[in-house]
C-alpha cells in the first residue's frame, strides 16, 4: 500500500515527535489514517464544510468529526453561545437553569424520553444505559450486533469469535472473559440469529443495543421490519431495547432514529450532534426506568464534567438553529440524493463495481455491488481499493472518511459547491482506481 506524500499539511516532524509521547501519535485511532496508509492530517481550522491544514491546503470535509458537526464547523449561533457561557464560568459543579431547558427540549422530541441524564461522553452514556437495563431486570446479559460500536465500555469490545459462536470473545486484550461472558452478538439485520441469542442465553439478557441505522461499519440500514422485530422481540424475552443514537439523534429528523422508523425503546442513548462539536453526550427513556438513577434510585452514576455548562449552551444553540428552520431537514435530504446520485453515476461511468448506501445525512461509498446488510458483507468490500480512492480524493482536495467502514455525514453546510467539488473529484478519482 502506496503513503501519500507527506506534505507540510502532514507534520511530518510534530507527527514523529507525537508518536513519541502519545501511542500512534494520536488521541483516538481513527485519526492516524492507518487502514488508507495515508499519513494524519493536522487541522488547524474548521469552517461551514471545509478544513484547513497546517499547511493552508483546504478541504471539503466528509468527516464531519464523527458525527457532531450537523450544523457544520464553527457555527455562528453555536460559537456565540459557547463564547457566552465561558464567559459565565466554565464548569461550577452545581446545578444551572439551561441544563433544565435543554432537558425539557431533549424529552420533548425524542420518543419514549420521559426524563434525560446529560452526560460527557456516548461511551458514558452507552455503560450508563447498560447498566441500568442491567439493574432493572435483574439479568446480567447484554444483546449487541456484530459491527455495531457503543463506545469503548469492556462490555462492547466483543464480537462473535466464528459464525457459530453464541458466546462472545473479547475484541481487544484488557477486557476480562468475564465481561465478554455476558456480551451476546448477533447478526445486523438478521432477526432468525436474535431468536438464536435469545433461545441460547436462556433469560439472560437484560437488554438488546442497537444502532438504530448503523453507522460504524459504514453506513448499513435496518432492513424493513428489523427494528419492529427487535422490539416485539424485547417484548417477548422481558428485555428492554436501548436504541444507541448516538449518532443518528438530532441527526436523522428531529426526534432521530425513533421518530423516523416509528420504533418506542425503553432507553436512547444521544450525543455528537446535540453538542454541535462540544462534548454532551445523554441517555434517557421510560420515567420508571429513569428513576432507578441516583439520587432518586439506587442505580449510580455521576460525572464531574456531566452536563457541562458550555455544552449545554452549544446544545441549546443547535436545536435553536435545527427548530429555527424547519426546511433543514427537506435540504438536507435533496442534498443526500444529489450526492448519492452523482456518485453512482460516477462508479458506473468508471466501470467500477461499487454502491452508495445512504439514510438522510449518513453515507457511505462502499466498493462492492452487493448491498451491504451485515458487517459479514462488509467483508466483501475492496479495501485496497476504497485507500486508493481516499488518497486520490485527498490529492483533490476532498477528505472521506480514512475507513471503508465509517459512514460520512453531510451538514448542513455542504452547498451545491461542496457537492460539485466531490462529484468532479469522484469522477477522476474513480477513472484512477479504476486501473
Ligand atoms: C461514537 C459513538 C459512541 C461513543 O461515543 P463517544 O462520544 O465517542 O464516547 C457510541 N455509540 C455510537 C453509535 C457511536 O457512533
Amino acid at each position: 500500500m502506496s503513503v501519500v506524500r507527506a506534505d507540510a499539511g502532514t507534520l511530518p516532524d510534530l507527527f514523529a515527535r507525537a508518536a513519541r509521547v502519545t501511542p500512534g501519535g494520536v488521541h483516538s485511532p481513527v485519526r492516524a489514517f492507518r487502514s488508507v496508509g495515508a499519513a494524519p492530517l493536522a487541522i488547524v481550522e474548521a469552517r461551514g464544510a471545509r478544513l484547513r491544514d497546517s499547511g493552508g491546503r483546504e478541504y471539503v470535509d466528509w468527516i464531519g468529526a464523527w458525527g457532531p458537526a450537523l450544523l457544520g464547523h464553527a457555527h455562528p449561533t453555536v460559537i456565540d453561545a459557547v463564547e457566552r457561557a465561558a464567559h459565565r464560568g466554565l464548569l461550577f459543579g452545581l446545578v444551572s437553569p439551561d441544563e433544565a431547558r435543554l432537558a425539557e427540549r431533549v424529552t420533548a422530541r425524542v420518543p419514549c424520553c420521559d426524563m434525560v441524564r446529560f452526560v460527557a461522553t456516548g461511551t458514558e452514556a452507552a455503560i450508563s444505559a447498560v447498566r441500568l437495563a442491567r439493574a432493572a431486570t435483574a439479568r446480567p446479559g447484554i444483546l449487541k450486533f456484530d459491527g455495531c460500536y457503543h463506545g469503548h465500555g469492556d462490555a462492547f469490545l466483543i464480537r462473535a469469535g466464528s459464525g457459530a459462536a453464541t458466546m462472545g470473545v473479547p475484541d481487544s486484550p484488557g477486557v476480562t472473559e468475564g465481561a465478554a461472558r455476558d456480551t451476546w452478538i448477533a447478526r445486523y439485520n438478521d432477526l432468525e440469529d436474535v431468536d438464536r441469542v435469545f433461545v441460547a442465553a436462556a433469560g439472560a439478557i437484560a437488554c438488546v443495543i442497537v444502532e438504530p441505522v448503523a453507522g460504524n461499519m459504514g453506513c448499513v440500514p435496518p432492513e424493513p421490519g428489523f427494528l419492529y422485530g427487535l422490539r416485539e422481540r424485547c417484548d417477548r424475552h422481558g428485555a428492554l431495547l436501548v436504541l444507541d443514537e448516538v449518532i443518528t439523534g438530532f441527526r436523522l429528523g428531529p426526534g432521530g432514529a425513533a421518530q423516523r422508523f416509528g420504533i418506542r425503546p425503553d432507553l436512547v442513548t444521544m450525543g455528537k450532534a446535540l453538542g454541535g462539536g462540544m462534548p454532551l453526550a445523554a441517555y434517557g427513556g421510560r420515567v420508571d426506568l429513569m428513576r432507578k438513577i441516583a439520587p432518586e434510585g439506587p442505580v449510580y452514576q455521576a460525572g464531574t464534567y456531566a452536563a457541562h455548562p458550555v455544552s449545554i449552551a452549544a446544545a441549546l444553540a443547535v436545536l435553536d438553529v435545527l427548530d429555527g428552520d424547519p426546511g433543514i431537514w427537506g435540504r438536507l435530504e435533496a442534498a443526500g440524493e444529489r450526492l448519492e446520485a452523482g456518485l453512482t453515476r460516477a462508479a458506473v461511468a468508471a466501470g467500477v463495481p461499487a454502491r452508495v448506501q445512504r439514510v438522510g445525512s449518513m453515507w457511505t461509498f462502499f466498493f462492492t455491488s452487493a448491498p451491504v446488510r451485515s458487517w459479514d458483507d462488509a467483508g466483501a468490500v475492496d479495501r485496497a481499493r476504497y485507500a486508493a480512492f481516499f488518497r486520490a480524493m485527498l490529492e483533490r482536495g476532498v477528505l472521506l472518511p480514512p475507513s471503508p467502514f465509517e459512514s460520512a455525514f453531510l451538514s448542513i453546510a455542504h452547498g451545491d459547491a461542496e457537492i460539485s467539488i466531490t462529484l468532479d473529484a469522484a469522477h477522476a478519482s474513480l477513472a484512477e482506481v479504476a486501473r
